[in-house]
């Protein structure tokens, strides 16, 4: 009976009402890290550790075994054997943004869909995998492993919940984490995060010719740029206006043939301001955006500059542009489970006096390893007489096919939903990694929208329920 999808289906239906009125209070507390209220057992600010303190007070209630990590990670237990399985979930959340219909920590609900932020990434599903363990406790069904609900605060920054958690209990070796999408993903690309620079040519400056005085694109290494801006000098003298005719001309030319916006203003003192606008993207797929930085660097690269200003352009435009796959850069490679490595150009910065600086993203395929790649990227970088001054990686997670814990989570997931669990890769990395043998596991369903990070976020109350039976049954699996 308990192994059958229907028994857990049913217990987790009876949740709704009890659910959802938890759930309120929950998603109302606004648990954006704030630094500004940090402190002793709040290391992210006051809504991050009210809302861990609201789980860990819930699970207390409930009389399971709960324990607070100094405010950066908590975790709910459930059994007392020696071996254990991980369930890792977050509190924190990213910030609101503008163009809600209704306050983003003032839950709505309205077509079977609850609003907030929060609602899918990731406290609804932390909380339907809390009533899942308080349904596997009900069952009273026999264990041999201990669950332990994970809760982490940092996961939308730095991670630094798991940092410390890692530090003062053992990670467990099994599990699943419910932030990311079903049927589950079981291979996450690795990270190089290189930083190159450019040395400035003072000779440059001296030229009497063109000069790019600054080039701004782009705040984040993950992400596409969305918008950039130049100034250039325009070379003193009698062909001065002619110059700048001619410019704007191919300037308007260019927007037309790119399709994108921008605006070109002449300044009193012969400077040129250039803004273009591309299409934002996350970093890990950086072909379905406009990269605005490399764009403008190809209109600009015709221009006839000199010395660094040159070499920052051509870099951008001959290199960078559209060098998706790092084909250029001289680091394409890709694997059958996770696919291409990418690379994505987030943050393009040069200085006439100072130089120029790229921050790339590059994300490699799962399994692989990264120094082959970060080897030839410098030899590329200081073929193309850059510098690589600064680099991290972070590692890429893998759990293969036949791994004993994505056999039972796909069995559990087909026996719920009655297709067969194709299993995923992400070029992003969810908590799963943290564990040996993690995959996440939902809670967004196979041809749903994730609304995770955007306005208006929200989450299927139906499809809640499901993850949480899904959740209970997985658990008990699992530790059975
Ligand atoms: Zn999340």
């Amino acid at each position: 009976m308990s192994d059958h999808a229907d028994y857990w289906k049913r217990q987790a239906l009876a949740q709704r009402d009890a659910y959802l009125e938890t759930l309120r209070p929950f998603l109302a507390i606004n648990s954006i890290e704030d630094m500004s209220t940090a402190g002793p057992g709040k290391p992210f600010g006051d809504g991050v550790a009210r809302a861990l303190d609201f789980m860990l007070a819930l699970g207390r209630s409930d009389g399971f075994a709960v324990k607070n990590l100094d405010g950066y990670a908590g975790y709910v237990e459930y059994g007392e054997s020696e071996e254990e399985v991980g369930v890792l979930v977050h509190v924190d959340v990213v910030t609101a943004g503008d163009g809600w219909t209704t306050p983003p920590f003032e839950p709505h609900i309205r077509d079977g869909k609850i609003y907030a932020r929060g609602a899918i990434d990731d406290k609804g599903p932390a909380l339907a995998a809390y009533f899942a363990l308080r349904l596997l406790k009900q069952s009273g069904l026999p264990l041999a492993k201990r669950v332990r609900l994970i809760i982490g605060t940092d996961e939308e920054s730095g991670w630094l919940c798991m940092k410390h958690y890692a530090e003062q209990e053992t990670l467990p070796e099994i599990g699943f984490s419910p932030d990311a999408s079903f049927p589950m993903i079981h291979a996450e690309k690795g990270q190089i995060n290189p930083t190159l620079t450019l040395a400035a040519q003072p000779e440059t400056a001296a030229a009497a010719g063109w000069r790019l005085l600054s080039f701004v694109s782009g705040d984040q290494g993950n992400s596409v740029p969305d918008k950039a801006a130049a100034s250039v000098a325009v070379p003193a003298g009698a062909e001065a206006e002619t110059a700048v005719a001619a410019v704007t001309k191919r300037w308007d030319a260019f927007l037309h043939a790119s399709r994108v916006t921008g605006r070109l203003e002449q300044r009193a003192s012969g400077v040129l301001s250039f803004q273009l606008d591309g299409k934002p993207a996350h970093g890990m797929e950086p072909f379905n955006g406009v990269n605005a930085g490399t764009l403008l660097a190809r209109f600009l690269h015709d221009t006839p500059f000199a010395g660094s200003d040159r070499e920052f352009l051509r870099f951008l435009a001959e290199v960078l542009h559209e060098d998706h796959y790092g084909e250029r850069m001289n680091v394409a490679c890709r694997d059958d489970v996770s696919g291409a490595l990418t690379v994505n150009a987030g943050i393009l910065r040069y200085d006439g006096s100072t130089g120029g600086s790229v921050r790339l993203n590059i994300r490699y395929p799962a399994t692989l390893q990264p120094e082959p790649y970060v080897e030839r990227l410098k030899a590329r970088v200081e073929e193309l007489g850059w510098t690589v001054s600064d680099l991290r990686t972070s590692k890429s997670h893998y759990v293969p096919a036949d791994h004993p814990v994505i056999r039972t989570l796909s069995r559990v997931y087909e026996q719920h939903i009655g297709e067969p669990a194709r299993l995923l890769a992400s070029g992003g990395a969810t908590y799963a990694k943290t564990l040996k043998a993690g995959v996440a596991f939902g809670p967004v369903f196979p041809g749903k929208e994730s609304t995770a990070h955007l306005a208006d976020e929200y989450a299927e109350i139906d499809d809640l329920l499901r993850a949480m039976a899904i959740y209970a049954q997985a658990m008990y699996e699992l530790a059975k």
